[in-house]
């Protein structure tokens, strides 16, 4: 009888031994027929980036809003094609010579935010900056991730990753190398996502009027002046 048992229990061992073998060698087959990994990762599209959670939570809370361009009202400038006028995504901000007077005039960060954009993302944008801020939502106190975009510029003076104060000069008025009179194409879109895009559209996407959202969102009465601490 024990030997019987014995017998039972070798004959079991072998047939499950046998078994991992044929599992074993199935998957190596297996893993052998999957393509090589490529060497290289592919270069980032910035056209599917999204700000992951941690890094919304380390942008800046922007509750001061101001003008990117002249004053801290913006006197001094005026809009020459203002958002949603010929499908426009954005606000065209000038100095008031028009021309290219305003060539090399400061542009200024229009609230505290982090630089999550910088590059040349086709030949009608020029230098493009993109700030990524966190403002609160005025109905829910809920805090919105909201971009600030500034394009065409000459010069770029900040650097992917750094953190603004508002008010920080960020780079200057430009022409996207010739193409237009100088002016900066000013946008202000909404969500985590973060894409070069196109500006102009027949929908206004996720942008609203910056001359209006930095005017509703300015957090001082309209006679103080005071640009954030270097
Ligand atoms: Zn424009």
């Amino acid at each position: 009888m024990r030997r019987l048992l014995l017998v039972t229990e070798i004959l079991a061992l072998t047939a499950l031994t046998a078994l991992l073998a044929v599992v074993a060698v199935t998957l190596c087959r297996r893993f052998e027929a999957l393509p090589a990994l490529p060497a290289q990762a592919r270069p980032l599209d910035p056209a599917f980036l999204r700000l992951s959670p941690a890094e919304i939570a380390a942008l800046p809370v922007a509750v001061r809003w101001d003008a990117p361009l002249g004053s801290e009202h913006g006197a001094l400038t005026y809009n020459a094609q203002p958002f949603r006028v010929t499908r426009h995504l954005g606000d065209d901000l000038n100095g008031i010579g028009g021309y290219n007077s305003d060539l090399g005039d400061p542009i200024f960060a229009a609230a505290a935010g982090r630089v999550v954009y910088s590059g040349v993302p086709g030949e009608g944008w020029g230098n493009m900056l993109i700030l990524a801020h966190r403002v609160p939502n005025p109905q829910t106190g809920e805090l919105e991730v909201v971009q600030s975009v500034y394009a065409h510029m000459e010069k770029v003076l900040v650097h992917f990753g750094q953190t603004l104060a508002r008010g920080e000069q960020l780079g200057t008025v430009g022409t996207a190398n010739g193409i237009y009179w100088a002016h900066l194409h000013f946008e202000i879109r909404f969500g985590p996502y973060i894409n070069p895009s196109v500006g102009y559209a027949d929908a206004p996407l996720n942008r609203t009027s910056p001359e209006r959202f930095v005017a509703e969102h300015r957090g001082a009465a309209d006679d103080l002046l005071n640009p954030a601490p270097r």
